[in-house]
């Protein structure tokens, strides 16, 4: 527990870390978003403000700068996934970089999908036409494989799935998945929202086709995501939105349109967000994915422990579950404990984590989620204890 007792980044680096009084907040909800380190609010105050111009466009060097940083921040976040920045469209987020899949994908046959998915890898199938099939998980959460190799066919032209899981924080073997998907010529799209913060990513040793992830839970700022997809199925994709930037000539009647990725960034991007996602990879990559995910595993290991050894606390997912606990209390709504925890300075998530379909399969309303990032620390697990103790306190 030395280790334990210190955060991998510098706390005050994350002014967000405080309370309005200026009192430690033990923010135990990274998973829905991180925090942001000074240095990425930085970029972005540099972004809107001194450097600020359009990209793309201007003959003025203000705007040529501009548009090297943002085409510099597309080759960071590319990198940092292990892709080249030609299979790099930036989207206003994994929600949006899945329902660009969904709808220009020119392949709409049935897609399978598993029982852990986020609400984001579920409707935009359903909106956009696909005839949507489900893999279920084994006991302890992991979406089942074997189930998944039974299940393909030929009909299927897509697997999309989360690489780690928001609610139970399993991971997916996302090479078998690939493996599995490719044996019936479907392509394999992976969320890869809750994997980016907290493991080191290569979409080449995935061999995944698409990978779906967002800025803000990687420490970035909202409103910016991102889809890699290979450099031939994004050139096979027609458009999906149409306006400035995306078109090579436009016609009244005919439009030919940029390559990939412009063709899919139709309008003025998401400039100042761009670079500060591109500040955020850097900032996160020099910590080091590794580093970060045996920091998470170690607290994700001390806190399962000690709600463990609680007789009535019942936890989900597996014991290696990457940087998310998801657990309940006999007797306490999920809501109830989150409600007396943040008057002990905890942030933590209750509800169904846009995940209602696995929350029926377990046939629970809404789970407690505690989930850590590079700032958490022991004291931070120490205070969720201390919150649940006094919690069963009141509820006697
Ligand atoms: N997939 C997973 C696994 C997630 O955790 C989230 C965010 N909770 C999303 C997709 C959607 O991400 P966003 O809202 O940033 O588009």
């Amino acid at each position: 527990s030395e280790t334990l007792s210190r955060p991998l980044a510098d706390r005050a680096d994350f002014p967000g870390l405080v309370t309005s009084d200026g009192a430690p907040w033990h923010y135990l909800d990274s998973a829905a978003t991180a925090q942001k380190p000074q240095k990425v609010i930085d970029a972005l105050t540099n972004a809107v403000g001194r450097d600020f111009a359009t990209v793309h466009r201007g003959v003025y060097a203000r705007s040529a700068n501009m548009t090297r940083a943002f085409e510099d921040a597309r080759r960071k976040v590319a990198a940092f996934i292990g892709g080249a920045e030609a299979e790099l469209v930036f989207t206003r987020g994994a929600t949006e970089a899945i329902n660009l899949v969904a709808y220009a994908y020119p392949d709409k046959g049935r897609v399978l999908l598993s029982e852990l998915e986020h609400h984001s890898n579920i409707v935009p199938w359903q909106l956009a036409g696909w005839q949507v099939d489900v893999c279920p998980l084994t006991s302890d959460g992991q979406i089942d494989l074997d189930a998944a190799e039974a299940m393909l066919t030929r009909e299927h032209t897509m697997v999309s799935f989360a690489h780690v899981s928001n609610v139970l924080g399993s991971t997916l073997d996302g090479k078998r998945a690939a493996d599995l998907a490719h044996s019936v010529g479907a392509k394999l799209l992976l969320d890869g929202c809750q994997a980016v913060p907290r493991l080191p990513v290569d979409v080449a040793a995935l061999d995944c086709d698409f990978y779906a992830f967002s800025a803000h839970k990687l420490y970035g700022p909202t409103g910016i995501g991102a889809l890699w997809g290979r450099a031939e199925l994004l050139g096979a994709m027609p458009p999906w939105q149409g306006g400035g930037a995306m078109i090579d000539q436009v016609g009244f009647h005919r439009t030919t349109y940029a390559p990939a990725p412009q063709r899919f960034e139709a309008g003025t991007p998401a400039i100042v967000e761009a670079i500060g996602f591109g500040a955020a990879c850097d900032y996160t990559a020099a910590i080091g994915l590794e580093a970060i995910h045996a920091h998470e595993s170690r607290l994700v290991a001390q806190t399962r422990e000690a709600l463990g050894a609680m007789n009535d606390v019942t936890l989900y997912g597996p014991a290696d579950s990457a940087g998310i606990v998801s657990f309940l209390i006999d007797g306490i709504h999920p809501h109830d404990l989150g409600t007396i925890l943040d008057e002990e300075n905890v942030a933590i998530r209750a509800g169904h984590h846009c995940a209602q379909p696995l929350m029926a399969k377990l046939g629970i309303p809404a789970t407690a989620r505690a989930s850590f990032g590079i700032y958490s620390d022991e004291e931070d697990v120490a205070a969720l204890m201390r919150g649940i103790e006094r919690t069963k306190r009141i509820f006697g």
